[in-house]
């Protein structure tokens, strides 16, 4: 054998929080100081490399259906790795699905999404049913008795893997079942009809899409006599038996998947109303508010593990007598890069300070900012992934590394709870039915101090007074125009000069960011670079 030399060290063991500074300052700054030891010990456990090799195994042994069993009687299970478990544990030991629910304080969905924050970074699968549980409590409450059912096992830190009624069971999650093979953007063509029972609903019809099938109950839509509504469906039956959900198959997914993702049918499922009969959709879009923000903050997570295994294996494997990350043109390559990921994790956490506060301005920016956020952070998601992986060379294109599963997984939140379009389309909503949004946007946009950004967001000004407003064609430019804007005001206030300097001339003037590496000339391209490194 040859010896085997210049190859990076594996970046484990590693502290995903103490080694990342822009996601600590974050924390502090947005209200979630008092959560930094939890944070500290739990970014410890997701380093650990039998925490990351956890990942691999989820990823490599997916979940396989069993439909029936061996008499042919109905089963509808899907078997999961030991991997797959042992990651959602850990999930749920730390509350990633309910913590803020549970033990309501300021900062908590802040500290929920910095934890949520490092989770996806190691797996992202997992990751779906914790979203959904945390999403689905403001859902519930608009049926107090299901909440006041099913809340104490939501907000249990156990994770029950056993297959049971759910009153058997110490621990309950919660999926989500909406889109249907017909159309997903546009729910009022759903299909599944719900017919009034005893006291309770029986459900017909499909479902195109519903993830994480052993989840204990599901958020459905279905057409009643009234119109589209709301039902809790669960996967068993107050009498304790299967309740009649058929699932047909497992997709093939390009990514995520270590999670299974379902087409089911149900044929008479019992089925509960949440909310008012005929509200459905307003009713479920409140769970959906909650899981555009984790979108927002897996992609960033995703953003963020990408870049610091390329920043840590620049430093490390040497080019043409240099260690690659002093090479200049791939100091850019990776100071472009951080300043992605630096925007993206300041909005996702500033964007998560409004879950915690509930003033006019909360209000505003959770409805507005929060599509605005899902656009154009998920976008960028792929390219920065991509162009991470370059930064290893070969090696980032081979599954023993993490960057191909990165890759796979980096569309996903895009297509996932309202495609970009849909996104964009609800920020010009939001922004026309929201009294007093835009004054408000534009307060969060700074004083006007700043002349840079001063003179883009009078360029934006422009443009929203102008027809774009009302022109859905303009949508993403004039969503992308106001995120940039939003996180150029971020980083000016909080980030280091050199980080706010190269954002505002690369993003707000010229084509940064839509090739990394084009950073002019006279940025502190190394410090912005070095700010990305994890320490191992
Ligand atoms: C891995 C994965 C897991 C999922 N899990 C779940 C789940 O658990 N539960 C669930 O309910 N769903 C789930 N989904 C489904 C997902 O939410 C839908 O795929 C998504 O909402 C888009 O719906 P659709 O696929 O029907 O596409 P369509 O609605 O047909 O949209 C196709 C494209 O058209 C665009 N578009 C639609 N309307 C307009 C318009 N007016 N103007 C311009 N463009 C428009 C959209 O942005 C999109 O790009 C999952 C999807 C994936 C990939």
């Amino acid at each position: 054998m040859f010896e085997v030399q210049n190859q990076p060290p594996p970046l484990e063991p590693y502290n995903l929080f103490s080694s990342d500074i822009v996601l600590r300052e974050a924390v502090e700054r947005e209200g979630a100081g008092w959560a930094k030891a939890a944070l500290v010990a739990f970014g410890a456990t997701l380093g650990k490399p039998e925490t990351i090799q956890l990942g691999f195994d989820a990823n490599k042994f997916t979940p396989q259906l069993r439909t029936l069993d061996r008499y042919g009687h109905r089963l509808d299970e899907v078997d999961f790795h030991p991997s797959w478990h042992e990651l959602l544990r850990i999930a749920l030991k730390e509350g990633l699905h309910s913590s803020p629910w549970a033990d309501p304080k300021p900062g908590a969905h802040v500290a929920r999404a910095a934890g949520t924050f490092m989770l996806g970074q190691i797996e992202s699968g997992v990751y779906c049913p914790v979203a959904m549980t945390y999403g689905s409590v403001p859902t519930l409450r608009h049926a107090p008795a299901i909440a006041k059912e099913w809340q104490p096992r939501i907000f249990s830190r156990e994770y029950d893997r056993r297959f049971l009624p759910s009153h058997l069971k110490t621990a309950a999650l919660i999926g989500m079942g909406m889109t249907e093979n017909q159309g997903g953007s546009d729910l009022r063509t759903n299909t599944t009809r719900a017919e009034r029972g005893d006291g309770a609903f029986r459900l017909h019809g499909h479902k195109w899409f519903m993830s994480a099938p052993m989840c204990d109950a599901f958020l459905v839509l279905a057409q009643s006599s009234k119109g589209l509504s709301c039902f809790l469906m669960p996967r068993w039956t107050s009498e304790g038996e299967r309740n009649a959900i058929q699932i047909l198959r497992l997709k093939d997914k390009l990514g995520n998947r270590s999670n299974a993702s379902s087409e089911v049918e149900f044929h008479g499922a019992h089925a509960q109303l949440v909310g008012e009969e005929g509200r459905g959709i307003p009713t479920i879009i409140e769970m959906g508010n909650y899981t555009r923000l984790d979108c927002c903050i897996g992609s960033s997570g995703l953003m963020r593990q990408a870049v610091a295994q390329a920043v840590h294996h620049a430093r490390h494997r040497t080019v043409f007598q240099k260690k690659l990350i002093d090479q200049p043109l791939m100091t850019n390559v990776l100071a472009d890069l951080a300043l992605e990921v630096e925007a993206a994790t300041a909005l996702t956490m500033r964007l998560a300070r409004a879950y915690d506060e509930n003033d006019e301005a909360a209000q505003v920016i959770r409805r507005v900012v929060t599509p605005a956020a899902k656009f154009w952070i998920c976008k960028r998601t792929p390219f920065v992934t991509y162009e991470a992986m370059e930064v290893l060379g070969g090696s980032g294109y081979i599954e023993e590394s993490i960057m191909p599963r990165l890759y796979r997984e980096a569309p996903v939140n895009s297509i996932w709870e309202g495609s970009g379009n849909i996104m964009c389309l609800d920020v010009f909503r939001a922004i026309e039915r929201t009294p007093n949004a835009v004054d408000i946007l534009w307060r969060e946009l700074g004083d006007g101090k700043d002349a840079r950004l001063k003179a883009f967001v009078d360029g934006l000004n422009k443009r929203v007074a102008a027809r774009d407003r009302n022109d859905e064609s303009q949508a993403r430019v004039l969503v992308r125009e106001f995120v940039l804007a939003l996180q150029a005001a971020l980083l000016i206030n909080h980030a280091p000069p050199a980080v706010a300097d190269a954002f505002c001339a690369s993003r707000l003037d010229g084509e940064g960011g839509s090739v990394f590496g084009l950073l002019p000339r006279g940025v502190d391209l190394l410090s912005i670079a070095d700010r990305a490194a994890p320490a191992s």
